[in-house]
């Protein structure tokens, strides 16, 4: 079997790049091939001026108010720990606690971990079963030496939505800044930097049907906190990024951002309806089946679910005809049960029975359909093998 032939269930760990935007990063490879930061020439000034109108296009997309409040980086793991490690810096030494919840994306988490160990004082919130944190719980942690709370937009492996603009109010009154890692909420729900009132926020080009290694990082209202840069050099993106810009890849982003804006309202339509069919199949055949985060607003397409009676990783090597992931993509060479679930209180054996099934754009309703039946007949069949008394 050749991965064509694999119905493609994990959009959440990263999406196909969408041909309409390789297209639009295609010259940027060959035909203008200059160093944007090469203004001593005019191929290097069509560079630069490629560059700003891509940083114009993303600053619209994802509501920051001007362009200088996008900084370009590799992606949203650096875009986080830039946010985090950089605007934990330049608020210290007045400010030393740190405020997130259980289920961020590690490239949240271990910025934060590293950080305890320098001397910050971090508080983990836990969550509740359907994976949100608790708006009185976060309000009850503040403390007036709060340097910064950092909250997704939606969770990558439930889909969960977190409460972040609620978030926002309560950390601005304690003179804390907002950060909200939307890698997974962008391109899925309406993006607003603005509306959710959050200070810094992350996006990443590859799971919004962008190119693999290119993110941003909007500091939005500009001046008022400089996180200190992480990555010296050359002195590139304001000073906040060196590095020489990855300009197609910033094309492919504002293309990919502008595409999901345009399209969102109908597409998420189509693939919550094609989310909802999948786990109607699902529950209709199977007891013991349980969705996880069921409680909470979720993303349209993302769907995680346990298996009562089957281990995920079994569950997963028997379906070598579709690609779904077990837990975070980032961490599935870990055999542990994923740590999201656990934080929200699943079982350990439901957790480890979970997969997490991400549809997207290019997901058709034949696949869903395949697929739903492929993984329930497999669930039988391990469940059966189990009962079976060994000979
Ligand atoms: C994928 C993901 C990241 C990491 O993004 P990269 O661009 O691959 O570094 C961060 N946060 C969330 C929520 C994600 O889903």
């Amino acid at each position: 079997m050749t991965g064509r032939d694999v119905i493609y269930l994990d959009c959440n760990a990263s999406t196909p790049c969408d041909p309409r935007v390789v297209e639009a990063m295609l010259p940027f490879f060959t035909a203008v091939a200059a160093n944007p930061a090469s203004r001593n020439h005019r191929p290097g000034r069509e560079a630069l001026t490629a560059l700003e109108d891509a940083r114009e296009v993303v600053a619209r997309c994802v509501g920051a108010g001007s362009a200088t409040e996008i900084v370009f980086t590799s992606g949203a793991s650096e875009a986080n720990n830039l946010a985090l490690t950089g605007a934990a810096e330049a608020l210290a030494p007045r400010r030393r606690h740190l405020l997130t919840q259980a289920t961020e994306h590690p490239s949240v988490l271990e910025p934060l971990r590293r950080l305890a160990a320098r001397g910050w004082e971090l508080t983990v919130l836990g969550v509740g079963r359907d994976g949100r944190v608790r708006l009185d719980e976060l309000a009850a942690a503040l403390r007036d030496d709060t340097a910064l709370v950092s909250l997704m937009l939606a969770n990558n492996e439930t889909g969960a939505v977190q409460p972040v603009a609620g978030a926002a109010v309560l950390a601005h009154r304690r003179g804390a800044v907002l950060h909200c890692d939307a890698a997974q909420g962008a391109g899925k729900l309406p993006l607003d930097a603005a509306a959710l009132a959050a200070d810094l926020l992350t996006v990443s080009g590859h799971k919004v049907y962008g190119p693999k290694g290119i993110g941003a990082l909007c500091l939005r209202g500009g001046a008022a906190l400089r996180p200190v840069p992480q990555i010296l050099g050359g002195g590139h993106e304001g000073g906040l990024r060196s590095g020489t810009p990855n300009l197609p890849g910033a094309i492919g982003l504002a293309r990919a951002l502008e595409l999901a804006a345009a399209e969102l309202p109908d597409e998420s339509a189509r693939v919550a309806a094609l989310r909802d069919r999948l786990e109607q199949v699902l529950l209709a055949r199977l007891d013991g089946c349980t969705v996880n985060a069921a409680g909470a607003p979720r993303l349209p397409g993302t769907s995680n679910l346990g298996f009562a009676g089957v281990e995920g990783a079994a569950l997963l090597a028997s379906l070598p005809d579709v690609a779904v992931g077990t837990g975070s993509a980032c961490a599935s060479s870990h055999p542990e049960p994923s740590p999201v679930l656990l934080a929200m209180g699943v079982e350990r054996a439901l957790a480890a029975s979970s997969l997490r099934l991400s549809l997207g754009r290019f997901t058709t309703a034949a696949e869903v359909e395949r697929a739903a039946g492929r993984i329930a007949d497999e669930v039988l069949r391990l469940r059966a093998l189990r009962r079976r008394p060994r000979a």
